[in-house]
C-alpha cells in the first residue's frame, strides 16, 4: 500500500528522500500501483527530467524513466531490441513502464532484459549517504552524490540489494555491434518459453543470453568467437524445467535460436 507520495524536482531532493527507510522510486507505477500488504512512500521520478534518449558517440543513453515505447520509438533503437521490447509488454503497459523499473521488477522471461544482457549495458546508479546529509546541512552546501556504473550482469541477480536507498539514473548500451534476437512462445505475441539475444563486437567479442525461465535472463556463453554457441545454449538450460516447458525442450530451442542468430549476424 502507498502511505505517501512524494514528486521531487531535482534529482538532490529525490536522493535525499531515498535515505530514508520503506521510500522507494516510482517509474511508470505499472508494478507499484498494484496492492500489497507492505506500506511504503513513493518518490515519483517524472520531474527529474530522466526522460530522454541520446546517442553519444557509440552508445545509446536512456534516462531511467524512459518508456519502453518511446525508447520502441527511438530512431536509435537497434532492430532487434525493438523486437524484443515489442513482446515485453503489450501497448498500454509500454506506454507507461519505464525501462529502469522493468529491469528493477523483470523476471527471467524478460525480452528486454535479455537483450541489455546480450548488449552488456551499463546502469548509471546514484545515491545520497545519511552522513553527507549532515554535513551538508552544517556546511549549507549542496549534498554530494555518490555515482556508480554496474553492468546489467552484476546488477540483475542482487537486484533489490543494489537499488536500496538508491536510484538509476540511466542505462547506456553500445551501437557499435551486431545484434541478433529470436523467440518461441505459444503465440506469436506471447512472453517467450525461450528466447536468445546474440551480440557481435567488432573485436569478435561474442555474448549470448537466454531468456523464459528463472528469475532472470542467463549467459549462455561471453567469448572471443562464435564458435560452440549451439552447445552453450544447450548445457545453459540443462535444468530449465518449469510449468511452461521441459529442460530437454528448451535445451533443444535454444541450439536452434542460438543457431538462427548466428546466421543473421
Ligand atoms: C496488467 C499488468 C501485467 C503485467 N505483466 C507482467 C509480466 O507478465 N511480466 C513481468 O515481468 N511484469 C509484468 N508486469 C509488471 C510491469 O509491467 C513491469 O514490472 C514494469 O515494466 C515495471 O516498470 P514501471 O516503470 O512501471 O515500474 P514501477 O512499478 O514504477 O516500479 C517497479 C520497481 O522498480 C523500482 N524502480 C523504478 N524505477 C527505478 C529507478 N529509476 N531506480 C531504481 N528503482 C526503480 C521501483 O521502486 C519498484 O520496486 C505487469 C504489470 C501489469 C499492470
Amino acid at each position: 500500500m502507498i502511505t505517501a507520495y512524494h514528486r521531487p524536482k531535482t534529482l538532490d531532493e529525490a536522493l535525499t528522500l531515498l535515505t530514508q527507510p520503506n521510500v522507494i522510486p516510482l517509474g511508470g507505477g505499472t508494478l507499484l500501483s498494484h496492492p500489497t500488504p507492505d506500506s511504503v512512500e513513493v518518490v515519483d521520478l517524472q520531474s527529474l527530467s530522466l526522460d530522454t534518449v541520446k546517442k553519444q558517440g557509440n552508445n545509446l543513453e536512456i534516462g531511467a524513466t524512459v518508456t519502453l515505447q518511446q525508447l520502441l520509438e527511438s530512431e536509435h533503437c537497434p532492430a532487434a531490441l525493438k523486437s524484443a521490447l515489442k513482446l515485453e509488454a503489450p501497448l498500454n503497459l509500454r506506454n507507461a513502464a519505464t525501462v529502469a523499473g522493468t529491469l528493477v521488477s523483470c523476471d527471467g522471461r524478460s525480452t528486454f532484459a535479455t537483450v541489455m544482457l546480450a548488449l552488456d549495458a551499463k546502469l548509471e546508479i546514484k545515491s545520497i549517504d545519511k552522513f553527507e546529509l549532515v554535513e551538508m546541512e552544517t556546511e549549507s552546501r549542496p549534498p554530494k552524490q555518490n555515482v556508480t556504473t554496474l553492468g546489467i550482469g552484476e546488477f540483475l541477480p542482487l537486484r533489490l540489494d543494489q537499488v536500496q536507498g538508491k536510484l538509476i539514473t540511466s542505462i547506456t548500451l553500445p551501437l557499435n555491434v551486431k545484434l541478433a534476437f529470436d523467440h518461441v512462445s505459444r503465440t506469436p505475441a506471447d512472453k517467450p518459453l525461450i528466447c536468445a539475444a546474440l551480440a557481435q563486437w567488432n573485436s569478435g567479442r561474442t555474448r549470448l543470453i537466454l531468456g523464459g525461465y528463472g528469475k532472470s535472463p542467463l549467459l549462455a556463453m561471453d567469448g572471443t568467437e562464435a564458435e560452440g554457441l549451439e552447445t552453450a545454449a544447450r548445457n545453459a538450460y540443462h535444468e530449465a524445467t518449469d510449468e511452461w516447458a521441459s529442460a530437454e525442450y528448451r535445451m533443444d530451442v535454444a541450439a536452434t535460436l542460438a543457431k538462427r542468430c548466428s546466421e543473421r549476424l
